[in-house]
């Protein structure tokens, strides 16, 4: 890692580029506050960058493909003035008056940041998961569902993205098992209803994965019942695993305050964290609702936080410089 110090402070520092992040950038940038967005060097996007249709954004009637509508939103920050960096925070000093931000390449300094980190893929745990993963194991349909053509795979998870990637993969797959621990799915009722009704689709119910079994690649997956104990077979090349997300705040841990789950805690209904000039929105703060129009409407939350935070501090600098009046 370099420790090149940039000469500049920048007014705010966007640290996250999915709805939350490219939302706050457009409404930081209109502010004139000229952000920076450091958007990451792989994950750039966000989770909506491995997403098919997002039917649910209002204003695209017709729906719009998730990587579409963040390089719409990216498209909208810079044409009010962000400057968008490809790179990852590595660590941030986010106490005191002028924050720091440091990537690989350079250190970014900030009278403001705003936290829009995101969640990553949850794993379920498995020895061997890690060992499969791009043999067979996968967390992104859009990415890997290809590969699986006219083949028997499975789809661990009963929430939407389960359902999700469920309904996408029977584009390749000739069969998808959709592996869920409980008798009901937690999916909406649109999406729940579409995989029940799909017939590439059947559900394995009170299941759980048990092992990953193969030499080279995936071959089969044992499956437990979570009610009897009971295992039995599941000859699969594919597993998509979809069960949620963890919050992405192991850069910010110790500095700024975080719940038991480690989702970033704000003083609600602000996006103010426990650090004066430290805003948080979407996936890493919001555990709850979790979607992409409420992760771009914490977004633009916290821009304007930190425009007022910023007039605040530029008003009390203001004051402290002005010379005494004689007689005052
Ligand atoms: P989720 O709603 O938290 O669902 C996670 C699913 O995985 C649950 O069914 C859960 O089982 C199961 N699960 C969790 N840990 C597990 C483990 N260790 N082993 C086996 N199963 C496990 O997560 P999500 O589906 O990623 O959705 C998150 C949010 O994003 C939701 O608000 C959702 O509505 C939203 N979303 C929306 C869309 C859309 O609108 N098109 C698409 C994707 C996501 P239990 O049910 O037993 O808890």
């Amino acid at each position: 890692m370099t420790e090149n110090v940039t000469e500049k402070i920048h007014d705010v520092v966007i640290v996250g580029s999915g709805p939350a992040g490219w939302t706050a950038a457009i409404y930081a940038a209109r502010a004139d506050l000229k952000p920076l967005v450091i958007a990451g060097q792989i994950d750039a996007g966000g989770a909506l960058m491995t997403t098919t249709e997002v039917e649910n954004f209002p204003g695209f009637p017709e729906g719009i493909q998730g990587p579409d509508l963040m390089a719409k939103m990216q498209e909208q920050a810079e044409r009010f003035g962000a400057e968008v960096l490809y790179e990852d925070v590595v660590s941030a000093e986010l106490e005191g008056e002028i924050k720091t931000l440091t990537t690989d390449d350079d250190t970014y300094r900030a009278r403001s940041v705003i936290l829009a980190l995101g969640s990553a893929y949850k794993h379920i745990g498995l020895a061997n998961e890690d060992a499969f993963s791009g043999r067979g194991v996968s967390y992104c349909a859009t990415c890997d569902g290809f590969f699986f053509k006219e083949q028997n795979i499975a789809v661990v998870g009963g929430g939407d993205s389960a359902a999700t990637e469920a309904l996408f993969l029977t584009k390749f797959a000739d069969k998808v098992t959709l592996i869920h621990r409980r008798d009901e799915l937690r999916a909406s009722k649109v999406m729940a209803d579409r995989v029940l009704a799909d017939p590439k689709i059947e559900v394995a119910w009170n299941s759980e994965v048990a092992a990953i079994n193969g030499t080279e690649r995936l071959e089969s997956l044992t499956l437990r019942d979570s009610l009897t104990g009971e295992t039995r077979d599941l000859p699969v090349t594919g597993m998509f695993v979809a069960i949620g997300h963890l919050p992405r705040t192991g850069i910010v841990a110790g500095q700024v305050d975080l719940d038991a789950d480690n989702y970033i805690t704000v003083d609600h209904p602000t996006t103010a964290t426990n650090l004066p000039g430290v805003f948080a929105c979407g996936d890493a703060v919001d555990h709850i609702y979790r979607q992409a129009i409420t992760a771009a409407g914490t977004g633009s939350a916290a821009a304007l936080d930190a425009e007022r935070f910023l007039s605040a501090l530029g008003a009390r600098v203001a004051v402290e410089a002005a010379p005494a009046v004689a007689g005052a």
